[in-house]
């Protein structure tokens, strides 16, 4: 059992005897409720742990495909976040008109195939390949 478990400590508040911060605690297996849990070193007392998924990272197949979309499209990348193994952004370029489509949002898959969505007045464009990049972001 002791194998299973990595010796991780975390700090935090705990409502029983450091309501400030500042307490320690270590993850331990709660056989009662069968989850992992925080336990206060000081008083151990339990507190619910819930598992942090580490962000992330695009691959390299992903940055190039943000780059090549944003390169055509101009203007910035507002948001950009890890959904899973997805890289999902929205971006916004204030030079180009409603019309035409001033921002867009869509995710960009492993191996660097994306689904973008441009938005603009008359219809949202669906862009998928490269000749969709072209004819709808091609900066002017
Ligand atoms: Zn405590």
């Amino acid at each position: 059992m002791a194998r299973l478990m990595k010796d991780k400590t975390i700090r935090g508040k705990c409502p029983n005897c450091c309501p400030d911060g500042g307490a320690v605690f270590h993850l331990e297996y709660d056989f009662e409720t069968h989850a992992m849990v925080k336990s206060c070193m000081n008083c151990h007392h339990k507190l619910p742990f819930r598992k942090i998924t580490p962000t992330g990272k695009a691959t390299p197949s992903q940055e190039k495909a943000l780059n090549r979309i944003m390169t055509a499209f101009g203007g910035e990348i507002e948001r950009r976040e890890m959904i899973g193994r997805k890289l999902w952004f929205s971006a916004k370029n204030p030079q180009k008109s409603m019309f035409l489509g001033d921002s867009l949002f869509g995710t960009i898959g492993v191996s660097g195939k994306f689904e973008v969505t441009l938005q603009r007045i008359g219809g949202d464009a669906k862009i998928t390949d490269e000749i969709g990049v072209k004819v709808y972001l091609k900066t002017i």
